[in-house]
């Protein structure tokens, strides 16, 4: 590709960025966070859409892990949580980023983030080199180092365009507030920053009550909070989000096998989601976190290029046996196959819910042309799966009167104890469909005098925009058939 193509490129996908946000804003999708105050920064609000897509997506995930595999139940731990835990999973004295301060603008950066958007200026070979150089850096926490390649590279400010940077060092990414009333001595603790550590502390809980075999899972869904420095992308990172995990326990030794599998089965999930396989690829980690013995990141080619949507890691026994050490109880399992005790390995999968409903929002959205030779035209689709669409069904009265509403309400009494519907009735049939092209919604069935006559319906199809008659009482069930998860 020439430089002149790479600019096109990077341009097009940047307004396709530009465009989601402002779509989403405007389709009642997603909203910058106390808006009216000027907002919030990477803290952000789903509206009336928005929340029904992050819904059925969580909804489709908590069913994946939780319905389809026998040996994996669900719980919902609280936010707070004993503040030993983040002491024991090694999150006060590890969850950190090395971070460098532009002394000019004051504008402070997550060095991996600085160094790769730089790489990115770079013509791929160069900008490999450095990325790996950076790797290697990383994994030494070789934070001198890490300084020199931003100097020796003239790394500059977005802002101020210098190069006068601080060193590079260390910032915790917990949130910390105080619990217990004023008269009390109050307590620092934690807004979770992930939600695996609710599973861990209760594992033995789980597996006594609910008389669990190893190997069995553990799934939870719920809001995780991190200080992110660099809040930028959208609800790609978010200082307040919302996780999707699973911790798999498993015999020691077989993690790895484990680890294989649920690489392989997270990306046939990924796959379900009617994505192409070229949109997603594997990142093994070089540096391991403090707890892994192997991890890899799925990542998704979004707007600004491939990122991490899901963790896959094989987190050994690292935080059972923390969680004994420093809770002074007793965690291991009694394998009556092998008539042993021991702490279970873990391999967990970590998938961020709103990074998600961002996957699936770039995924569908859509300018499409239409124009022909007679007229310009042209239409914004959201091209979700059946099953993750805010409204599955659209039913649209073709007048406001000669009883076509009441057949259209008729219809819609019927099918709304088992999807979401939408009616409308006010202008005309082609500007009400493309409002539903707009939201994603598949299906459009307009009620019209023909109807009266022989209980048949037209039915429009969202992505083809082609046209049929039905019979009016089919619609439910191939509706119903046509937006199942399983
Ligand atoms: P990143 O490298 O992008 O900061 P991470 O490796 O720290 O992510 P994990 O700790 O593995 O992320 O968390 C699991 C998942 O949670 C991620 O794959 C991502 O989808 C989601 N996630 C993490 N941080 C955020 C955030 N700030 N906003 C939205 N989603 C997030």
């Amino acid at each position: 590709m020439g430089l002149f193509a790479i600019f096109a490129t990077i341009m097009a996908n940047d307004n396709k960025l530009q465009n989601i946000i402002g779509h989403c804003k405007e389709y009642g999708f997603v909203f910058q966070s106390s808006e009216i105050y000027d907002g919030l920064s990477a803290v952000y609000d789903y509206g009336q859409y928005g929340v029904e897509l992050k819904k059925n997506i969580r909804e489709y995930w908590w069913k994946s892990m939780t319905q389809m595999h026998e040996n994996i139940v669900g719980i919902d731990a609280a936010i707070f949580m004993h503040p030993t835990v983040w002491k024991a999973s090694g999150h006060v004295d590890n969850f950190s980023d090395p971070m460098i301060d532009n002394k000019d603008s004051q504008k402070r950066y997550r060095v991996d983030h600085l160094i790769e958007g730089f790489a990115e200026t770079l013509a791929k070979e160069d900008g490999d080199a450095i990325l790996q150089q950076m790797d290697q850096l990383l994994a030494a926490s070789d934070f001198a180092g890490l300084k020199q390649l931003i100097e020796d590279r003239k790394i500059s400010c977005g802002v101020s365009g210098t190069c006068n940077w601080t060193d590079v060092r260390q910032f915790n990414l917990m949130f910390s507030t105080e619990i217990g009333s004023v008269a009390e001595e109050a307590n620092v603790i934690y807004l979770r920053p992930e939600t695996a550590q609710g599973i861990f502390v209760n594992f033995l809980n789980v597996q006594k009550s609910g008389r669990m075999k190893i190997p069995f899972g553990i799934a939870q869904t719920g809001k995780a909070f991190r200080n992110e420095i660099v809040a930028r992308g959208f609800i790609f990172r978010m200082r307040e989000f919302e996780q999707m995990e699973m911790q798999f326990f498993v015999r020691p030794g077989t993690q790895k096998e484990w680890y294989e599998y649920w690489k392989e089965t997270r990306m046939k999930w990924h796959l379900s989601l009617c994505i192409s396989p070229d949109k997603y690829r594997f990142h093994d980690h070089v540096k391991l976190a403090h707890y892994a013995d192997a991890a890899c990141d799925i990542e998704y080619d979004f707007p600004m290029g491939f990122k991490e949507v899901e963790g896959v890691h094989s987190r050994t026994d690292f935080d059972l046996k923390n969680h004994q050490q420093f809770s002074g109880k007793k965690l291991t399992y009694f394998d009556t196959d092998i008539n042993q005790h021991y702490i279970p390995y873990v391999v967990e999968t970590s998938i961020g819910l709103d990074r998600t409903v961002m996957m699936i929002l770039s995924e569908a959205y859509e300018e499409e042309n239409l124009s022909t030779e007679e007229k310009q035209d042209s239409r914004v689709v959201l091209r979700f799966p059946p099953m993750l669409a805010p409204i599955k069904l659209a039913v649209l009265p073709l007048t406001k009167k000669d009883g076509l509403p009441e057949i259209a309400r008729e219809l819609i009494d019927q099918c709304k104890p088992h999807f979401k519907c939408f009616y409308e009735e006010k202008d005309s049939i082609g500007k009400r469909y493309r409002r539903q092209d707009a939201i994603g919604t598949p299906f459009c069935i307009t009620i019209d005098h023909q109807t009266k006559e022989d209980q048949t319906v037209t039915i429009r199809y969202r992505d083809s925009m082609t046209q049929e008659r039905i019979p009016l009482a089919g619609v439910k069930d191939m509706v119903m058939d046509k937006i199942k998860m399983f």
